[in-house]
């Protein structure tokens, strides 16, 4: 089995790896991607914030309604009340009646004033908030020319690098490059394929059972440690 093609498939999958965590870590390219986080954050609270404007705009018509309603009747009470002095129950039913009214006007007064100041609030918050996105979105657009000259180098080497891991695939043997791929799928981290250490340990430093260091001493190209996932291969001595 030739294990060694599948080494070095893994290591030009590593140099990829790195290259892409160079790209990740250069200083434009970190800029640009929190100048574009942010200003999708600005974004997405803007669109939170004019749900909620709506949201009180349409309150404040139904307070405005409600109010118009109430001052109507307080109006016509008021006006079947007056001279009617005399009948002292009628005008003691009024008088609650207006009192109350006038509880309830006061009330949606109280409510149509909390609604202005949170849209006042509000209003001013958007304005910030929009300021800030295109703050953040012109440092993105200052940021991407570079970026994307940075991109187009490292393509390059990502390029040169996948036409040599085209060549190994077709030398490598098909069954052991998809073991590998798999593991790689649930390790995430380089190396994926280790050497037995010792003679026993697994490079995570867990002693392989006697079950699979067999597998490895009859022949078996690999065997995946079961803490760590990692492939496990007997170095030629
Ligand atoms: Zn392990």
């Amino acid at each position: 089995m030739d294990i060694q093609t599948i080494l070095d498939y893994q290591s030009l999958d590593f140099e990829k790896v790195k290259i892409n965590r160079q790209l990740a870590k250069s200083d434009e390219y970190v800029r640009y991607t929190r100048a574009n986080e942010a200003t999708k954050k600005s974004v997405d609270n803007v669109a939170k914030m004019s749900t909620r404007a709506a949201q009180l705009f349409a309150k404040a018509e139904e307070i405005a309604a409600q109010f118009e309603a109430a001052s109507k009747e307080y109006d016509e009470i008021a006006g079947a009340a007056e001279g009617l002095e005399q009948d002292l129950k009628r005008a003691e039913f009024y008088d609650k009646s207006l009192e109350s009214l006038s509880g309830k006007l006061e009330q949606l007064e109280k409510e149509a004033s909390a609604v202005a100041t949170e849209l006042s609030a509000l209003s001013k918050d958007g304005e910030a908030e929009i300021a800030s996105a295109n703050k953040n979105a012109a440092l993105a657009k200052s940021c991407k020319g570079k970026v994307d000259e940075l991109k187009a180098q490292f393509a390059t080497k990502l390029d040169e690098i996948s036409a040599k891991q085209r060549e190994l695939e077709e030398k490598a043997d098909p069954q052991l490059l998809s073991i590998y791929r798999n593991a790689r799928k649930q390790v995430k981290s380089f190396p994926v394929i280790v050497a037995l250490r010792d003679e026993k340990l697994c490079g995570c430093g867990i002693e392989l059972s006697g079950a699979e260091l067999g597998k490895l001493k009859d022949g078996e190209p690999f065997v995946t440690c079961p803490t760590c996932g990692r492939l496990v291969y007997k170095p030629q001595q």
